[in-house]
C-alpha cells in the first residue's frame, strides 16, 4: 500500500539547511495498523506530511497503492490526496462555523457528490462514530473527544485508502484517547491502512506495529501484541 525509499527532507532557512528526514526506507501493507514514534523534532510529522502528500521529499521513491508518487501537478496532486487518503490532526481542524454534518459532508462535496447524498452519507459516518445525534451542532458545542470523532467520520467519509492521524489523542485526556482509539482500532478492524503518529507509549500499544524514529532515521520497527482500546472504556 505504501512504500517508500530512501528518502529524504531538508528545510532550507536562510544559508542554514536541517536536514530532518534522513534516508527513510518504510513499507505497509493494506490492513496494517502503525504507531511511529519519536520524540518532538525528530521528523514525525515531517513524514506524515509527506506520506500524505502535503509536502515532498526532496530525494527518494514514493509509491501509494502502485502508484509512485511524484513531480505531480498540483491538481494530480490534490486529486490522488482526495482520493487516496484521509487526515486527523491533534487540533481536530474542523470548520467552526459548519455543523458536524456539514463538516463529515465536505470531502464529498470536492468529491462532487451530490447534496442528498452527502447529507445521507455524513449522517452514516456519525452514527458510525456515535455522534448522530450531534449532527447539527457546531464544533464548539462538543466536547475534545467529540470533535475528534467527528474529524475521523470526515476522514472516512471519503473512503480514502489511507488514514493518517498525527497525534490524535495528543489533545485528550486519557479516557478520551482510549475512546478515540476504540474507534481507530474498529476502523482498522475492517480493513483500513492506519499510520497514527504518537509519543505516548500506551497509545502506541494500541496499533500493531510501532516504528521508531531517531534523528530522522528509524531506529526500530517492531510488531507488537496490540492492547484493546475497549478495555480501558467502560
Ligand atoms: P515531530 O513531528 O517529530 O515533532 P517535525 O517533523 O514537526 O517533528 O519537525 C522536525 C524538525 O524540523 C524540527 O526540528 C522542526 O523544528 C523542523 N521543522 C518542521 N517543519 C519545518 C518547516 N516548515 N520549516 C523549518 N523547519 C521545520
Ligand atoms: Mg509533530
Amino acid at each position: 500500500m505504501i512504500e517508500i525509499k530512501d528518502l529524504h527532507k531538508s528545510y532550507k532557512m536562510g544559508s542554514n539547511s536541517l536536514h530532518v528526514l534522513k534516508g527513510i526506507n518504510f513499507s505497509a501493507k493494506a490492513g496494517e495498523l502503525v504507531a511511529i514514534m519519536g520524540s518532538s523534532g525528530s521528523g514525525k510529522s515531517t513524514l506524515l506530511n509527506i506520506l500524505g502528500m502535503l509536502d515532498e521529499a526532496d530525494s527518494g521513491e514514493y509509491t501509494l497503492d502502485g502508484v509512485p508518487i511524484r513531480d505531480l501537478s498540483e491538481t494530480k496532486a490534490a486529486q490522488y490526496r482526495n482520493k487516496f487518503l484521509g487526515f486527523v490532526f491533534q487540533s481536530f481542524n474542523l470548520i467552526n462555523y459548519k455543523s458536524a454534518m456539514e463538516n463529515v459532508a465536505l470531502p464529498l462535496y470536492y468529491q462532487r457528490v451530490a447534496r442528498k447524498e452527502r447529507q445521507e452519507k455524513a449522517l452514516n459516518y456519525l452514527e458510525r462514530v456515535g455522534l448522530k445525534e450531534w449532527a447539527e451542532h457546531l464544533p464548539n458545542e462538543l466536547s475534545g473527544g467529540q470533535k475528534q470523532r467527528v474529524a475521523i467520520a470526515r476522514a472516512m467519509a471519503a473512503e480514502p485508502k489511507v488514514l493518517l492521524a498525527d497525534e490524535p489523542t495528543g489533545a485528550l485526556d486519557s479516557k478520551t484517547s482510549y475512546e478515540v482509539m476504540d474507534l481507530i482500532q474498529k476502523i482498522n478492524d475492517e480493513g483500513n491502512t492506519i499510520l497514527v503518529v504518537t509519543h505516548e507509549e500506551d497509545i502506541a500499544h494500541m496499533c500493531k506495529r510501532i516504528v521508531h524514529l531517531r534523528d530522522g532515521v528509524i531506529v526500530e520497527d517492531k510488531k507488537v501484541e496490540q492492547v484493546r482500546a475497549s478495555e480501558y472504556v467502560q
